[in-house]
């Protein structure tokens, strides 16, 4: 006789909610598989640290196959389905092929939303992927390499004003981050600019910045912001994006670099499923995380909207962290359950209850907010928190032993050891150049580099 086949769990998706699923079911009698279309976990709370020159991109990320390797009910994946089947059951990838599932977990996760305009987004790079946050990197290093070589004073203006569209944390982050870079990493590396005259302007359509904090947390960012020179520009609704700059109404902010940090939307593969979606293409999932109808398929993270306590569970790692466990320890409560008892013998389900443990922001050094069970901390004692609750979750040792080295060394020498430009940035310059705007003075340095 046959051996008995094991019931097949398939998860798309190794961020914190698809991976948390998969850990949940080791040793569980069950087939499982990981699909990831990369081949790593990504830490996104620390990728605007990337995208600033402070991390490098491999210190935020694990191999999958690395982090389950002694998990030896699951498989990974490197693939990207395109579609669920839930007649089927099964998953289909663009070549056609399919992977059949008896549970399934779709924790592919969010990205960002343009808001209709999607043609910004090669002009006003967003912050979600790794890609994404070399590219930004790249944006600011060149933008104080070019300013080094403009002509007119306006020319460098605008080449030395960084304009952020989002008041959420990644833009707070961004915005702090950007100008420690220009006030005290790279003042003493240029010769003809004063990389201190940074303009760096944060554009918000809310009344203030961080909503997910309190109106006290808000305003203490925002004043901290300031301080270090970022120019807060509140209930300001940026209408467009041009390569110049961008639109706040009929006013025009000449800024050569746009960072976009607004808008979600959940990755398309929920539309797939036919159910009710939020605005934002998150699935509108029950109390049980199930999408409506189908007991053994599950929605989490980033990509469900599910209600807990009274109030929408937030778009955050905890949530997708404590989502994915409940689902992976539900499946392997139940497993066998669905082929051996009949529908009304199935047992019933404790409903998903998020469990808030607080919001964090950093804005930059020894600069935080912090919310906790109701306290609120800033400043130097919120900033140890930031660094303590990022160091814990960072998946590997390893990572947490690099992450902490380089915070250590930015700490006492203000520098960021990333500062590298990836791509072809000589292509980036002659641009600059075909543009007529290179006048500058030492031109000659950039035509005939001396080795
Ligand atoms: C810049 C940034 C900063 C953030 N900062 C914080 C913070 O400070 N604190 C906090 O709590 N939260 C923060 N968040 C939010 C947090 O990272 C997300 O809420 C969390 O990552 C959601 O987890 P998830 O598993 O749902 O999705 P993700 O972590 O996004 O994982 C989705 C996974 O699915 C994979 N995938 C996507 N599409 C497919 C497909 N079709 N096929 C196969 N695989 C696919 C992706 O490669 C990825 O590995 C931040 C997010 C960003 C972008």
């Amino acid at each position: 006789m046959g051996k008995e086949r094991l019931p097949r769990v398939v998860i798309v998706g190794g961020g914190f909610a698809g991976l948390n699923a998969a850990q949940a079911l080791n040793g569980a009698p069950a087939d499982v598989t990981l699909i990831d279309r990369r081949n790593f976990h990504l830490f996104q709370p620390l990728l605007y640290q990337v995208a600033t020159a402070g991390l490098s991109p491999a210190d935020i990320a694990s191999p999958l196959r690395h982090v389950l390797r002694k998990q030896k009910n699951c498989r990974v994946v490197l693939a990207e389905p395109i579609a669920v089947d839930l007649g089927k059951r099964h998953v289909k990838f663009e070549d056609g092929v399919v992977i059949e599932y008896d549970w399934l977990v779709l924790a592919a996760g969010a990205t960002h939303s343009y808001f209709g305009h999607d043609e910004w987004e090669k002009i006003a790079p967003g912050l979600k992927t790794i890609e994404d946050a070399t590219e930004i990197r790249t944006r600011i290093l060149l933008a104080f390499e070019s300013a080094e070589y403009e002509g007119s004073d306006e020319a460098r203006r605008a080449a030395l004003t960084f304009a952020i569209v989002g008041g959420g944390a990644t833009g707070v982050e961004l915005a702090g981050s950007i100008m420690e870079i220009a006030a005290k990493t790279v003042v003493q590396d240029f010769r003809n600019i004063d990389t201190k005259t940074t303009r760096v302007i944060l554009f918000d359509g809310n009344d203030r910045l961080l909503t997910a904090f309190s109106p006290e947390s808000s305003e203490r960012a925002k004043r901290t912001l300031e301080k270090m020179g970022v120019e807060v520009r509140l209930k300001a609704f940026v209408t467009n994006v041009t390569r110049d700059g961008i639109y706040v109404g009929n006013e025009f902010v000449a800024a050569r670099s746009v960072l976009w940090a607004a808008g979600v939307r959940a990755n398309p593969i929920g539309a797939s499923l036919g159910v009710p979606l939020e605005k934002s293409g998150q699935v509108k999932v029950e109390p049980d995380l199930t999408v409506p109808g189908q007991r053994q398929v599950f929605v989490v993270g980033d990509m469900a909207s599910v209600v807990s306590g009274g109030k929408r569970v937030p778009g955050v790692a905890p949530a997708a962290i404590q989502m994915g466990t409940y689902v992976g320890k539900l499946i392997r409560a139940e497993l066998g359950a669905a082929t051996s008892r009949s529908p009304t013998d199935l047992p019933s389900r404790r409903p998903f209850e998020y469990w808030d443990k607080g919001s964090l922001a950093t804005i930059g050094k020894a600069k935080a907010v912090a919310e906790i069970k109701g306290f609120k901390f800033s400043g130097y004692f919120a900033w140890l928190i930031w660094s303590v609750v990022h160091i814990t979750f960072l998946i590997s040792f390893r990572n947490r032993l690099i992450v902490m080295f380089n915070w250590a060394w930015g700490w006492f020498f203000f520098s960021k050891s990333a500062r590298l430009i990836t791509g072809d940035s000589s292509m980036r310059i002659d641009e600059v150049k075909a543009n007529e705007v290179v006048i500058g003075r030492e031109v000659s340095n950039l035509e005939s580099p001396r080795l």
